[in-house]
């Protein structure tokens, strides 16, 4: 059978947040038991390998990583029958006397359950042992031994299934990198003072069907591994389009902290217009070291890429955040902006932005815009610029080479 539990291993060190519950599982019955090893195995090809172990001071006799014969363990002759799940007294079992393993440990008692996968294959054994007889194990220790084994059942399949997801969504993405299924798409960023485009917003739209967002493709690229590949890979068929745009307009990219801090930005920037690029750095991306994120800044702003905080004000690490980038610009996020003429606190809220960022230096973009009365609030309340439905959506380029039409008509809205 295919070694899956070993990349498990890595995704589960990969995400420490996560409590390892079949970790817990295990101390938690070994101490109930009052015995001395615990541990999860998975049968690979003739050997049980452990997957867990929980064995406090006896880590030169087992410990992760390790493997034994299945010819020379107790567990081929419990799926058979010929040894109980429950051994109070190895010395009472004759086969269990006879195998070598018993004395070479030693094993006194021994409670084990076996794992079985969703398909019903089995995976592997659940189970406590100790050097020392316990007579008094009984059939209520095996009973609380098998929900016990029950519970890592569960999150043996549920690990599995989720290692599959994520095998089939990185062969996805890397499918779209390899075929480049994907199209990038501009909106445009409108001076709210003078209707005139200042800039567009590169987005991505990807091939496969059925249709997926593109915040959701990224999402799994990254959680495949795959997505700063993603990001270089659609920022460089965006900047391609700067010979498209009139000089006077601006190119917005959407990059993740991960990408920045990776330091390749570079390798798709380079010798492209620098002075009209803008990255967008959403706000809710997760920042590990905002030094990192500093150092790997400090040469883009030096060559003239400004700055954009994006989804600001959707109620995700917040001001702190847009604090530390110190951005150029400040997005607000589309639900601050949804009936903004209707929504008293909305309209506080972008005061209190616009006022910040003219204290910070930074300039307003207002995005979602779809009504004309939202429009004119964001105009009244001094919003530099806007992005939305209304203002244009996004679309292939050279449709908005030219200054966004009804202008007249939204400056008189
Ligand atoms: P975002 O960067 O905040 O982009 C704005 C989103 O709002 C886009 O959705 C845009 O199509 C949508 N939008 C613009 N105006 C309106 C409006 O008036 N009403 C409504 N309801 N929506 C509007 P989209 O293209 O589906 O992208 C969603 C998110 O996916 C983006 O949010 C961004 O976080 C991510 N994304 C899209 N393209 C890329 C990309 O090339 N790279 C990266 N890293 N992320 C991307
Ligand atoms: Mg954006
Ligand atoms: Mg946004």
């Amino acid at each position: 059978m295919e070694n899956l539990y070993s990349t498990i291993d890595v995704l589960a060190s990969a995400n420490t947040d996560d409590v390892d519950v079949m970790q817990e599982a295990l101390t938690a019955i070994r101490n109930h038991l009052g015995m001395e090893v615990a541990y999860i195995s998975e049968f690979v090809e003739g050997r049980a390998h452990f997957r867990r172990v929980d064995a406090p001071g006896l880590e030169h006799l087992i410990k992760v990583g390790d493997s034994q014969s299945l010819d020379d363990v107790y567990c081929n002759h419990i799926l058979a029958g010929r040894l109980p799940q429950l051994i109070p007294d190895t010395s009472k079992e004759p086969l269990a006397e006879s195998l070598p393993i018993t004395r070479a440990v030693p094993i006194g008692s021994h409670v084990s359950i076996p794992i079985h996968l969703a398909n019903g294959a089995p995976y592997g054994m659940f189970c406590c042992l100790s050097p020392r007889a316990i007579p008094t194990l009984n059939e209520r220790d095996l009973e609380t031994m098998r929900v016990f084994g029950g519970i890592a059942a569960k999150q043996v399949n549920k690990e599995i299934e989720e290692l599959r997801a994520t095998r089939s969504s990185r062969a996805g993405t890397e499918s779209v990198l390899l075929e480049k299924d994907y199209q990038v798409v501009f909106q445009p960023i409108v001076n709210l003072l003078t209707m005139e485009m200042s800039a567009v917003e590169a987005l991505t739209r990807f091939g496969p069907q059925p249709y997926r967002s593109p915040d959701k493709w990224f999402q799994d690229a990254f959680d495949s591994g795959l997505g700063i590949e993603l990001e270089l890979a659609v920022i460089r068929s965006a900047v391609e389009a700067f010979s498209l745009l009139p000089n006077d307009v601006d190119m917005s990219v959407n990059a993740s902290p991960q990408t920045i801090v990776s330091g390749r930005l570079a390798e798709v920037l380079d010798g492209k217009q620098l002075h009209r690029t803008i990255l967008e750095l959403t706000e809710h991306a997760h920042v590990a070291d905002y030094a990192l994120l500093h150092s790997a800044l400090a040469p883009l702003r030096k060559a003239g890429v400004k700055i954009a905080i994006d989804d600001a004000g959707a109620g995700y690490s917040g001001l702190q955040h847009i604090v530390q980038i110190a951005p150029d610009i400040i997005k607000l996020d589309m639900s601050l902006i949804r009936s903004i003429d209707a929504h008293q606190a909305r309209r506080a809220l972008t005061t209190a932005m616009i006022y910040f960022a003219r204290e910070t230096g930074a300039s307003v973009v207002a995005e979602g815009i779809e009504t004309s009365a939202e429009l004119k609030v964001l105009q009244t309340l001094g919003v530099n610029k806007g992005q939305g439905y209304l203002l244009g959506k996004p679309g292939p380029l050279p449709a908005y080479v030219s200054p966004v039409e009804f202008a007249d008509e939204l400056m008189s809205a």
